[in-house]
């Protein structure tokens, strides 16, 4: 285990360093609260060891600091065992009030150190595998198990949750609705499997224009997701006029790049898709409103004769 002993009296310090280096640990010191919560931030250990009365900042207030900082990071929570000189209920009490998990007498033997050490490493390896699980686990709600671009669920609940921010600030907003071209066509000509792997390309395609086009500061906080099907949808919270236009005029260009061959659509004889957008300069109302006006600019679209854009008047 990665173990911080905070301690500040040297001589403890050193031989508690000493035996766990010994049990196979690997150990950092910091000689009080203050260094304790400067080293666990710059790289979190598997389990602290922390001593309660120290200068600058005592064990506790260390403790409550390090408890505020997992709190910001997901699926965090690291050990920690208060090192007392007695242990008096009153110290267990504070000690486990104050968010520390255990707490051990300074004086005790190598063999119950050792074994509380044990101990202590199967908690660190179980919650390393709570994690990765949970981590894998939030995002299989949040992404497509097809193309990986986040799923109808995840942007339903982040787009409730832009617009609302749109609202409050009076921010201007766009959505745009993709819908595939004569992709029944597709799956008929080359096959279901060929028409999941072309989802996957275009998806692909459209994520990166919007990765770009945040980057470069032409949309901010833009993302785009599979509305369902051979639909996706790019939400674009504080969009200009501008930045709408050069993200969907940069996915029908990044479909002609990446020429995707398609016999049997009109003349283009590649893939393409269609877009309609819906953009307000002052958001308000509710925002099925915009789903509403881009899907009828989508209509559109279609109706002109695919492989372009249209954008609803505001
Ligand atoms: P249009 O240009 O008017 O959009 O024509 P279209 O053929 O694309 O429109 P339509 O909505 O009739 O067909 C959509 C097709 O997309 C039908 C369906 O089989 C296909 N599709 C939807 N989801 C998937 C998928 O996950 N994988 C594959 N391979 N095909 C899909
Ligand atoms: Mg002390
Ligand atoms: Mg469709
Ligand atoms: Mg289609």
């Amino acid at each position: 285990m990665k173990i911080l002993l905070v301690e500040d009296a040297r001589s403890v310090a050193a031989l508690m360093a000493a035996r766990l280096t010994s049990f196979g640990h690997e150990v950092r010191l910091a000689e009080n609260g203050q260094v304790a919560f400067d080293k666990f931030c710059e790289s979190p250990p598997d389990l602290v060891l922390m001593d309660i009365e120290m200068p600058l900042m005592n064990g506790f207030e260390a403790t409550h600091r390090i408890r505020s900082f997992e709190a910001m990071q997901k699926w965090a929570w690291t050990p920690i065992i208060f090192l007392t000189a007695t242990d008096t209920p009153n110290n267990l009490v504070m000690a486990i009030e104050a968010g520390g998990d255990d707490f051990l007498a300074k004086g005790l033997s190598e063999d119950v150190l050792n074994a509380k050490m044990k101990a202590m490493a199967r908690i660190a390896a179980m919650r390393q595998l709570l994690s990765i699980a949970n981590l894998k686990l939030e995002q299989q709600a949040s992404r497509d198990g097809l193309t990986g671009l986040f799923n109808r669920r995840w942007m339903d609940i982040n787009v409730d949750k832009a617009w609302a921010d749109a609202i409050r600030t009076g921010a201007p907003f766009a959505i745009m609705m993709l819908d595939v071209d004569n992709f029944k066509k597709y799956n008929d000509l080359y096959g279901h499997q060929a028409g999941d792997d072309c989802l996957r390309a275009i998806a692909r395609a459209i994520e990166m224009v919007v990765f770009e086009t945040n980057d470069e500061g032409l949309t901010k906080d833009a993302f785009a997701s599979r509305y369902g099907g051979e639909e996706f949808a790019v939400v674009i919270p504080g969009a200009s006029v501008a930045g709408c236009e050069s993200c969907a005029e940069r996915i029908l260009e990044s479909l002609r790049k990446l020429a995707i061959k398609h016999e049997q659509n009109g003349n283009w004889g590649i893939v393409t898709v269609s877009i309609g957008g819906c953009r307000h300069e002052v958001s308000s109302g509710a925002v099925a409103m915009l789903f509403r006006d881009a899907d009828a600019a989508l209509y559109r679209a279609k109706e002109g004769g695919r492989n372009r854009i249209e954008f609803a008047a505001e």
